[in-house]
Parts: C-alpha cells; structure tokens; sequence
C-alpha cells in the first residue's frame, strides 16, 4: 500500500508516515491517503464514511485542536478541510481515511525507561485512558504469552472477552498487533523511541485497527546516559583492558565471599578511623590478615606491609581519602579483589574520580567493588563489615545497594533465624555489579535464596536478564519508588510509566517477590529459607487458628497479599465432625489456647490434608491468650511442638505459624517458640500481615 507517499518532514514525524511504517510491520491501519487543498481527488478510492484529518508542525493532540473530522463524505472534504485551513493556518497538509467499525478504543505504546530500556504499555484507550489509567507494562521483547497476560490483566478485560452480550473482539488479533510492536524483531527495536504510541487501537470481532500513530523520536538530551562509558572516556589516563584471565571464570567471586588473606589499606598507625575498625573486625574474624601502611610495619599489631604490591592478598579493603583511592589500586595487580569503602566519587558529583578509579583497577587487572561500600559478609569465608561477631552460615544471600540497610538485614535477620551464605554491598557499583553478582549466586552451591535491595539499577536490563535466568527465589526491595520515573511527556504512554509500575513489572516477569519494606524483606527470606527446599504438590493456603476478629482479619490480611483462600473441601466436614470441631470455613476456626488440647490443631490439619492437600498451611495463636492466669509457657511450647509434629507428617506442605501478639509473653518465650518451629522447618511471624506477604512470595516458587 503506497497510498502514504509524501514529502517527509525534517523535524516531526507526522501521523501519516508512522501509519507507512505501522503497515510494513504487519500492523493494520486504515486505508487512506495524503492530499493538499486544491485536490481530493484520490480520496475517492476510499470506501465511506471517511474520516479527515489535518497534520503540521506542532499539532500533537488533533481533537484538541479541532484537526479530526468523522463521517464525511468525499463530496464533503473540500469545504471540512477548508473550514480546519481557516482555523489552522500553520497545517502542512491533510490525511483522508476510512473510518474504521466501531470497537473497544485501546492505547499501545512503548516508552524508553530510564534504566529498563523499552516497555510496551497496552490498556484502555481512546477517551478511557485518562479517566481510567487502566494499563499495564511489559519489558520488551514480550512473548506471546505476556501480551495474553497483560490483556487479560485489565481491570477492563471483560470488555475485550465478551460483556453483557456484546461480542468479544479478536483478542488474537490484539496480540498479533502487541507482538509487531513489542515482541521479538519489533517496531521497539526498529525506531529510536523516545516514545512511540497507537491511541487508539480500534479492536472489533473482526480484526484490530490503529486508526491515530505517534512517534516521538528520542531527543539526545532525554536519552539515557550511560554514566560508566562517560565515566571512562572522561578519565585522563589510558586504560589497558582489563585482564579478567588473572582470575578464571571458573572462581568467580568466590574470593571476594572466601579470601584466602585480606589486606586494610588505611588504617592508622596512631589515630584509629575507619581502616581501625575494618582492621578489628577482621582481627575479631579471625581470617588471615596484613595492614598496608607507607611507614609503619605493624598497624594494632597487625604485620603492615608499604603497598598493596607488597601484600599476598586476594582481598583489599581500601579506606584512605576519595582522591588517592586511584593510586592505591593502581598498585593492586594480582589482588583479585579491590573494595574501596570511600565515598566522594559519583554520589558526591564526582563522577571523573569514579572514573579515574574504575581505570586503575582495570589497569590492574583487578575487579572493584564500591566504591562508597560497605564490603562483604560471609561467615563461612570469615569476610565481615559487621562488628559484635558473626552468626552461622546458610544459605541466604544479599546484594544491597546500601550498606547500612546490609548491616540491618544481617543483625535483625539472625536475631530473628536468618543465616546467610553471602552479602554483598556493592555501594556505587562503578564495576562489579548487582546483575553479576545475582548470576554468580544463582549457581552458588551454597545459596537458596537471594534479597536485593536496590536504589537505582545502573544497568536495569541486565539486571532483568539475571533475574529472568535466575533459578532459585529472589526477592526484591526497591527504595525510591515512589518518585515518578518519566516525565509526562507528550504521550498518554510516557505519563503511564511510573518508578514503582516498572519494579512491578519486573517481578511479574521475573518471578522475583517484590517487596514494600525491610521487614517484609527479612521476613520473605525466612520463609525460603525454611521452605525454600520442599518441594510441594498441594495448592491454595489453609488458616487455621482461634475464631474471632483476627480469624476474619486473616482473611483480610491474605486478600491484601493477593492469596485466596480456598474453602474447605465438603467430605473434610464430616471428619471435622467427628474432632468435635464444629467451624466449617477458612479460615479454620479451632479452639487454641492454654486449657485446650495441643495436638486438636495437627489432627484438624491431618483431617483436611487426607481429603484435600494444601500447599500452605499457616496455624495462628494468640499469645496473650496463654498468659492471662499466670504462666502458661509451657502449654504454648507445647502447641509448637505439636505443629513440628504435624510440619514432620506432611513433607510436601509448607507449616508456617504466627504467633500474635508476643509482646504479651515473658522474655525468651518467643524465642523458644520460635527454636522448636525451626528445627522442624516452621518459619514463624508475629503478624499475620506479615505471614500474608511471606506465603504470597513464595507461593510462586517450589510448586512441583
Ligand atoms: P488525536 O490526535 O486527538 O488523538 P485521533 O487520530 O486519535 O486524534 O482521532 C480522534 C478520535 O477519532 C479517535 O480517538 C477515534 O475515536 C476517532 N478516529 C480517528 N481516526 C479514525 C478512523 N480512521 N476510524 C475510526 N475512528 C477514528
Ligand atoms: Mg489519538
């Protein structure tokens, strides 16, 4: 179809040309062609009605602009398109097309993120789409099956299948347009987006349309810098490239969790600062350890050395001022491993330094973390940041972004069970990067789960790409989200697109548990640190627990998480009967509590599970309620002991417990609630809300 020939414009793609570009990517558009006042001649190959459109410089949104007109006529063009010329002296020419059956109006779009690269919105188009917002986003390329999910993910999908007698419309031929914008081979990966949207998208039982196109082409000033390349041409010195064969693929970044030896470049032979410290912590550690040091040859009785180049290491920690940070690393050929814990690089407006930095350790063939870091906790490989000792190793890993949250996780998570395989900070991530370090994780031996806390991914696709590829559970705590990522552009599209939409994105498409807090975080770790393991064949979660207000605000709690909770299955009532238990919904409601019998809770669960097997099981008690006449400890032990029990008989189901309201139990009870739970692999919380959020995570993971 040739009918959109036309001069092209220098500076503004026009409607009519992305229409040309839209047919030869197999995306309908209506016939039309492009015509100047004098002669509408050629319109009348199209079929009526016909629609007329003007197009210029500057005329973004038509309708605002009085520039669209429907269900004309072709003897009706010259006097419409000479009342628009009236209006709009500026318009450079008009397009006549048909007009197309009506439909369900949708908007596609793809915009750029920031950091994630090109995202394809679909939703409610046409005079919905501000009203409505009802949209959702995928990373480019999509699959197939993406744009199913995001159609059907529309508040509006009824719409699109079928309602109230209306006939669905040809849902596959939406998705064949989705695919020829953002799938594999797309218009995303032809044109230079700035942002590019179809509103609206006209789909009717018979076939799809895009009846209005936009393009945006990136302006350079928007387009996303790529701060390590600038960061690298910006430094002085000439770069060799890096030697990354000084340490075989094969290792990775074991060294970095499990030094052999580990050097402290500044610390103080008389005033102690933050090297002292590191220092101390290592010393506590234990691990083999040398100081480096111009003058003295022992730092707080640790053997110093005069430079990096002297010390046998595979590990550095440097900690002198941001400005001689490069020179000590350019003398750290053979360490594998560099962290500068000094900041004043790119956070601080310095991103020439960071540069210079990145370059002296590519020079030294030696891979930085930091700078601006905290370093590595790792009991198994006495590598630590933290003071007040170290907990037992395991099998929880974190890459933060922060080191002062990194600190938090270890401290609170231990104290609450958690014990990590590796933590990584990884500060301004000038080199080693959070993506890297998740694809180590996930094939470290030693790792079952992996948190991430993120500030700001400076590489947001192949982050994408390591949690995609990433085979075991990894949830996500993302700080920052709340500001707007782009924006309001000119386009519905650009507007659409928010920080905390696009992390939403992610996880639904990587599978990883996107989280809203440290707590949450430390809490869905725990859970795949006990479950993380089992492999379960039931479905749906089970509550059970004391009846009252908080057994229906356990419901609540899960329909906040997105979990349903399934009904009882009917021939379990009659066993249930049989227990003397008389509550018939789920949530369960089952009496527990210091005069009540330990076991009635395993054998209502016994009960259920023989007739219908859940995936989740989550017991509740009331804690206060074991320690209103005295002390009762032991009668709530012995309830803990019960659901071990009970978590032991059902391998294939995951027991969690909570335990509401423990600020009411003595000090230490919690606690030994909580050891006799974990021994038998029960992860425990102290809300429900908690429980909620924790189950919903890993409800995606470890089905068989
Ligand atoms: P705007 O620049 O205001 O978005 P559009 O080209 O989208 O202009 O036209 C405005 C509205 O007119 C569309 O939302 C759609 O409802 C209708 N429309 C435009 N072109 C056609 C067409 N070819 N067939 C049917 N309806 C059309
Ligand atoms: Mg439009």
């Amino acid at each position: 179809m040739s009918v959109y020939e036309h001069e092209v414009y220098e500076y503004e793609v026009y409607e009519y040309e992305v229409k040309a570009l839209l047919s030869e990517a197999g995306v309908p558009v209506p016939r039309g062609v492009v015509v100047d006042d004098l002669d509408f001649g050629p319109a009348g190959e199209l079929a009526e009605p016909l629609v007329l459109k003007a197009f210029g410089p500057g005329l973004v949104h038509k309708s605002d602009a009085g520039a669209v007109v429907l269900g004309l006529r072709a003897a009706d063009l010259p006097a419409a398109a000479a009342e628009m010329r009236s209006r709009l002296p500026d318009l450079a020419g008009f397009l006549v097309e048909e007009q197309a059956a009506a439909g369900v109006e949708l908007i596609v779009g793809v915009v750029r993120d920031s950091a994630f690269g090109p995202v394809l919105l679909a939703g409610l188009g046409g005079v919905w789409t501000e009203a409505l917002r009802d949209t959702a986003l995928r990373l480019c390329p999509v699959s197939e099956r993406d744009a199913r999910r995001m159609l059907a993910s529309l508040r509006g999908a009824p719409l699109l299948y079928g309602h109230r007698g209306t006939p669905p419309v040809d849902v596959d031929a939406v998705v064949k347009l989705l695919m020829a914008v953002g799938g594999p081979g797309g218009l995303w990966e032809r044109l230079e987006l700035g942002e590019f949207e179809l509103n609206p998208v006209i789909a009717a039982p018979a076939g799809v349309m895009a009846v209005d196109a936009r393009y945006l082409p990136a302006e350079p000033s928007r387009l996303p810098s790529e701060p390590s390349d600038l960061l690298v041409e910006s430094s002085d010195l000439s770069a060799e490239p890096p030697d990354r064969a000084a340490y075989p693929a094969s290792a990775g970044f074991l060294p970095l969790f499990e030094p052999k030896a580990v050097a402290v470049v500044g610390a103080s032979a008389t005033r102690p600062n933050f090297g002292n410290m590191f220092l101390d912590f290592y010393k506590a550690a234990g691990i083999p350890l040398v100081a480096v040091h111009p003058e003295a040859d022992q730092v707080a009785g640790v053997r110093a050395v005069p430079s990096l180049a002297h010390a046998d290491v595979d590990y550095a920690l440097v900690a002198v001022p941001a400005e001689r940070c490069p020179e000590v690393v350019r003398q750290a050929a053979g360490v594998p491993f560099v962290q500068v814990m000094s900041g004043g690089f790119g956070e601080a407006g310095r991103a020439e330094l960071e540069g210079e930095l990145v370059a002296a350790a590519q020079a030294a063939g030696t891979r930085l973390l930091g700078p601006n870091c905290m370093g590595v906790y790792c009991p198994r490989g006495r590598q630590t940041f933290v003071g007040g000792g170290m907990g037992p190793p395991g099998s929880v890993a974190l890459i933060s972004q922060s080191g002062g949250l990194a600190g938090e996780v270890i401290k609170v998570g231990e104290r609450r069970g958690l014990a990590f395989s590796r933590v990584v900070t990884v500060g301004n991530a000038a080199d080693v990067t959070p993506a890297e370090l998740l694809r180590w994780l996930a094939h470290d031996p030693e790792t079952a789960a992996v948190g991430l806390y993120l500030e700001d991914p400076r590489d947001g696709r192949e982050l994408f790409e390591a949690l995609r590829a990433a085979d075991l559970p990894v949830v996500l705590l993302v700080g920052g989200r709340s500001g707007q990522g782009q924006e309001a552009a000119a386009s519905h599209t650009g507007g659409m697109v928010s920080d905390r939409r696009i992390w939403e994105t992610v996880a639904e498409q990587t599978g990883a548990a996107l989280v809203s807090g440290q707590d949450d975080l430390i809490g869905v770790l725990a859970f795949f640190q006990a479950h993380g393991s089992r492999v379960t064949d039931g479905d749906g979660v089970l509550v059970v627990g004391p009846s009252g207000g908080a057994s229906v605000l356990a419901a609540d709690a899960f329909d906040l998480a997105g979990v349903r909770l399934d009904p009882l299955p009917g021939d379990a009532l009659d066993d249930l009967r049989g227990l003397r238990v008389a509550a018939s919904g789920n949530p369960l409601e089952v009496p527990v509590g210091p005069l009540g019998r330990a076991g009635l809770v395993p054998e209502v669960i016994d009960a259920i599970m023989r007739r219908r097997p859940y995936r989740d099981v989550v017991a509740h008690v009331n804690v206060q309620a074991f320690f209103t006449y005295g002390d009762a400890a032991e009668p709530l032990y012995a309830y803990a002991r019960a659901l071990a029990g009970a978590q032991d008989a059902l391998p294939r189901t995951r027991v969690t417990l909570v335990t509401r309201n423990g600020e009411c139990a003595p000090p230490g009870v919690e606690d030994e609630v909580r050891r006799i739970a974990a021994a038998a692999g029960i992860p425990v919380y102290r809300t429900m809300e908690a429980a909620a959020v924790a189950v919903a995570a890993g409800g995606r993971c470890g089905t068989a």
